[in-house]
């Protein structure tokens, strides 16, 4: 009796050890956070230059913080961005280069599932992960944030939303007063917001919502946790309550008057998130990265020694040109910041080029997260901003829209890119260490750097799959007409049927 009694006293003690190492181990691993601004332009927050948006958590992060001037992501528009973002991968390794549709009940039109997102591998590791907002990776069962690693979900799977309550219905038509198709790429703008696999409450601002939220996430979840807050704002429609649209009212026109409350409002929004970490004692340990996931939206058809017009045209990208949808530094090259009080230092810059990859590689490594399936291929940021590992931490970094259609690749010296229609027609050569802003083409007399980068873009290339997907406009005409010609089948088939008649 004695022996058994010390015997299980001994394995009591031992399970109390493992226990607390367990605990020991959780918190070691810091928390993450992935703030996501959605069609930001550069210079449209005060730590990127800004002196007409105000934006003073965002520019508080940054300057406890570090700040990567040369940051990009790795597609100059909305549903590719992400897609390597969350997986840590070029999405041409898997073909996705187009914006996905938000289609409910296609099983084949999502991000891959064959792929792992840095939700995955860090719940494999002891997290819990949460996504709050944009989801834009597929709408069926299988491609729901749900089912693709995040415990928690809250937002909308579809590629924009109406930042309005009053505006959401759930009846919305799926043609217009005058009898045409709606063919929005945004198609669930007008839907209501869900959480996990319901429809959720929306009572507010949809920005002001989705900070809500995520404060009390971060404020609810033990360690450690994984939140992917992607923000729709300052992504279109352009909404914005009234009395923030008056707070910019010095700005004239009236379309960047909205623009620069949405950034504002998102500003505030992760002012509450911050907030709530501090509060609850988190804030030391969470890795805070924020990053827009393209450029802003510029007028490209205006020459750029004119100002700016007045349709389509409030991003402000300065000092780059182009933006979103271009291979020019305007569409890729964003705002870019770590925040990490217990492991780096504050008021850094660092000024190697760094790519929206090294965000889940960065991730994985300190979580010690699950490594395995199709390779990680950004870098760990951490020991190159801290000075341990010397170099660079890409070679190059490369791009590819729709199959090839515009494409760029980048080393630390040079960039060799093309964008049809905004280059002067063609392929052009920059020397990105004496002109970063890409004024002028080279390419005629550097034919040796031509090749090499093209080498370098061509063995990339090599691995990628073709682009595979509809362009959610294409998709949904698409759809449309699957769905028309089969009335038609269905009419023709009932014609001429006689009725039946019994006897
Ligand atoms: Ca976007």
């Amino acid at each position: 009796m004695k022996k058994s009694f010390l015997l299980l006293s001994k394995l009591f003690g031992l399970i109390l050890i493992i226990c607390s190492c367990n605990i020991l181990q959780g918190q070691d691993k810091p928390n993450f956070i992935v703030i996501v601004a959605d069609d930001l332009g550069y210079a449209d927050l005060g730590f990127t230059g800004s002196k007409e948006i105000q934006t003073p958590n965002i520019d508080k992060l940054a300057n406890n913080g570090v700040t990567f001037t040369n940051g990009y992501v790795t597609h100059p528009y909305c549903g590719p961005s992400r897609a390597g973002l969350i997986t840590g991968r070029y999405q041409a390794r898997f073909g996705l280069e187009i914006n996905l549709t938000n289609s409910h009940f296609d099983a084949y039109n999502g991000l891959p599932v064959s792929e792992k997102t840095f939700a995955s591998r860090l719940k494999s590791s002891g997290y819990k992960t949460g996504m709050i907002g944009k989801w834009h990776l597929g709408a069926s069962y299988p491609f729901h944030p749900n089912n693709r690693g995040f415990d928690y979900f809250y937002g909308f799977l579809s590629g924009g939303h109406s930042y309005f309550p009053k505006n959401v219905s759930t009846t919305f038509p799926l043609f217009t007063k005058e009898g045409k198709p709606h063919y929005s790429a945004n198609e669930g703008s007008y839907w209501p917001l869900m959480r996990n696999n319901n429809s959720a409450e929306f009572t507010e601002y949809l920005t002001t919502a989705l900070s809500r939220d995520a404060a009390k996430f971060v404020k609810e979840s033990r360690d450690p946790f994984c939140l992917y807050l992607a923000y729709n704002a300052p992504h279109a429609p352009l909404e914005a309550p009234k009395e923030l649209i008056e707070k910019y009212a010095h700005i004239k026109d009236k379309e960047r008057r909205i623009y620069a409350a949405m950034i504002d409002a998102m500003d505030q929004g992760i002012g509450m998130v911050v907030k709530s970490l501090e509060a609850s004692g988190k804030l030391d340990n969470t890795v805070i990265f924020f990053i827009s996931d393209n450029g802003g939206i510029v007028d490209k058809s205006r020459p750029e020694s004119e100002p700016r017009r007045s349709h389509h045209d409030w991003g402000d990208n300065t000092p780059f040109r182009g933006g979103k949808g271009s291979m020019l530094e305007g569409g890729n090259h964003v705002p870019f910041l770590v925040h990490w009080p217990k492991g780096l230092k504050p008021k850094q810059t660092y000024k190697m080029p760094v790519s929206s990859l090294d965000i889940a590689a960065t991730m994985v490594t300190l979580a010690n997260g699950d490594t395995s399936g199709e390779a990680l291929e950004g870098v760990n940021l951490i020991p190159f901003v801290r000075g341990e590992k010397k170099g660079v931490p890409h070679e190059a970094l490369y791009w590819r829209m729709e199959d090839g259609k515009n494409w760029a690749v980048r080393t630390p010296e040079a960039k060799y890119l093309l964008m049809r229609g905004e280059t002067g027609g063609g392929k052009m050569l920059v020397d990105m260490i004496k002109d970063p802003y890409e004024s002028k083409n080279i390419i005629e007399d550097n034919p040796e750097l031509r090749e090499k980068l093209a080498k370098l873009w061509n063995d990339w290339n090599a691995k990628n799959e073709p682009s595979k997907y509809l362009q959610a406009g294409s998709y949904q005409k698409a759809r449309l007409k699957f769905y028309e010609d089969m009335r038609k089948q269905l009419d023709e088939k009932t014609k001429n049927k006689q009725p039946l008649i019994i006897e």
